[in-house]
């Protein structure tokens, strides 16, 4: 198994994608999924995409990004999804990292940003769109590739990386992460282990296709399985339940922010069945965790990804296992230790460096040979950059990441703790803590509060809130109130960022 070549079962009549539309919804079978990326996979091939080149695919949710990523594996190329929505500079920084082959982009682009930034890097431009009948690859510059089509090539190997996806930038500059066969269908292997998914699961996909969360989580995971993905073009919290319901879904996966916006559009009753919810990415609350499993009637399980590790790494297990608001639950299929500088393991219970081991974790970075140096062991565990605890069920809890951990004089506050204590006060919509520059202890607390419409609420009020709920060197020295709470692409708190907002609006 160990490829995307032939990870899923590809004689099927049962449904593989279902694309809703109010017009007509598009329903694919493995069969003619099958069919469609064989062809596509001519149609890059004649265009002169050879192994190991780079095909960004700067396209929304939708089958044509399906069909491409799925034809650039098996022509042994290496698919590199962007965000459709970049500006041109970063687009120019993605296009030049890679040195992308061909960019693929969705119909009607001529002088976008995308196709700008390939050209200056003379990347093919080609546009690729569904016409009622097949993917078109519709090419309107060859770009570096002139001349070089039509080139026969091997199956896919476990080791040819058929992914390169970068970091989310949350601490730093985006690091590009080179992803194998291997390690794609080792996380596939996983996730379908961790939540028992067959051919009778339905997973509705709401994250976008351009990160390693609705690639494999939402997507690769319940391909493997045979079961159905539900891809709607975009998320709408408005139309979720009713594609839901009508599509019969069975689980999806998201990040706290969706979870949280459908907690203001609950389903409607009869609620439907949902067999669990799956969240990840960034730290839900045990508050929003108690308020999903209550508001949706299903278990709520909590998992800890990232991009080195082809997504997961840890997650909270399907009842009647233990499932532990806070956590991200246990190993699975990943080796996870709790490392000290030195890559000594700490005793049980202490804090430290998350690491781990397993398939799906990546060689390492491309053209960073710094970071390479940094981020193993000897043992070969990766450092994660999180810091956390494991209890002596191996449950893990994150804690924070080393970079943002709050120190006051010596002494490590975690961020996340205090976001978890502050957002159970009635009046906050949503708080963040972070590190801000202090004469006397080198770092003390800021907080950023945003209010729920209509509450009103005093810093000093909600400092004495906090006296009751935390020790009181992690009291905030300075609380801002705002109304627009700075995130990253994909809805992560960038704490550095609110930082400085928060006191730029001070001056
Ligand atoms: P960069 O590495 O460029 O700074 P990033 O780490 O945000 O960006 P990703 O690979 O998208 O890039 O995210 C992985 C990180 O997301 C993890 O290291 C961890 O800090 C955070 N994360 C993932 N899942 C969870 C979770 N359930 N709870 C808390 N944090 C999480
Ligand atoms: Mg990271």
């Amino acid at each position: 198994m160990a490829t995307l070549s032939n990870s899923f079962q590809q004689q099927s009549q049962s449904t593989a994608i279902v694309i809703p539309d109010k017009d007509r919804t598009l329903t694919v079978s493995y069969d003619q999924l099958t069919a469609e990326v064989a062809s596509f996979q001519q149609k890059l091939a004649k265009l002169g995409v050879t192994p190991e080149a780079a095909v960004s695919i700067a396209l929304p949710n939708s089958y044509p990004f399906i069909v491409a990523f799925l034809a650039a594996a098996w022509q042994r190329a290496i698919a590199a999804p962007l965000n459709p929505a970049y500006k041109q500079s970063e687009f120019e920084f993605y296009i030049d990292d890679l040195s992308s082959a061909v960019v693929l982009v969705p119909k009607g682009q001529a002088d976008g940003p995308v196709v700008k930034a390939a050209k200056k890097y003379k990347a093919a431009v080609a546009e690729c769109y569904w016409d009622g009948k097949e993917v078109v690859l519709d090419v309107k510059d060859e770009g570096k590739l002139a001349g070089k089509g039509n080139k026969q090539v091997e199956k896919a190997q476990p080791d040819d990386v058929a992914l390169v996806l970068h970091t989310s930038g949350t601490t730093g500059r985006p690091k590009a992460v080179p992803l194998t066969h291997k390690n794609l269908t080792r996380t596939m292997t996983n996730i379908q282990a961790t939540y028992k998914l067959t051919p009778e699961d339905r997973t509705l996909l709401v994250m976008p296709l351009f990160h390693v969360h609705g690639l494999l989580a939402g997507f690769l995971a319940p391909l493997l399985s045979g079961g159905s993905v539900i891809v709607p073009l975009k998320f709408s919290a408005t139309e979720f339940w009713s594609n839901f319901i009508e599509h019969k879904a069975s689980w999806y996966t998201a990040v706290p922010t969706i979870h949280k916006i459908l907690l203001k559009n609950p389903p409607p009753n009869p609620k439907p069945n949902i067999r669990f919810i799956r969240s990840c990415s960034s730290p839900l609350s045990p508050k929003t965790f108690h308020e999903l499993e209550k508001t949706f009637g299903a278990p709520v399980l909590e998992a800890y990804a990232m991009t080195e590790a082809a997504h997961q790494m840890t997650s909270n297990p399907l009842p009647p296992a233990k499932r532990m608001p806070g956590s991200v639950g246990i190993g699975q299929g990943v080796e996870v230790k709790i490392l000290d500088q030195s890559g000594k393991e700490v005793p049980q219970g202490s804090e430290a460096e998350i690491c781990i081991r397993g398939e799906n974790v990546t060689k390492g970075y491309l053209n960073n040979p710094e970071a390479n140096k940094t981020s193993f062991t000897a043992e070969h565990f990766f450092r994660t950059g999180d810091q956390g605890k494991m209890d002596k069920d191996g449950y893990v809890i994150i804690t924070g990441r080393i970079k943002e951990l709050i120190n006051k004089g010596g002494e490590k506050i975690s961020p996340i703790e205090l976001d978890n204590v502050m957002a159970q006060h009635p009046a906050v919509s949503e708080a963040v803590s972070f590190a801000i520059d202090d004469e006397m202890y080198g770092q003390d607390v800021g907080i950023a509060v945003v209010l729920k419409d209509g509450q009103e609420l005093k810093a000093d009020e909600f400092k004495s809130w906090m006296t009751e709920k935390v020790a009181k060197f992690k009291l905030p020295k300075k609380i801002f109130f705002t109304n627009n709470m700075p995130k990253t692409a994909t809805g992560k708190i960038q704490r550095r960022m609110v930082a400085e907002a928060m006191l730029k609006q001070e001056e």
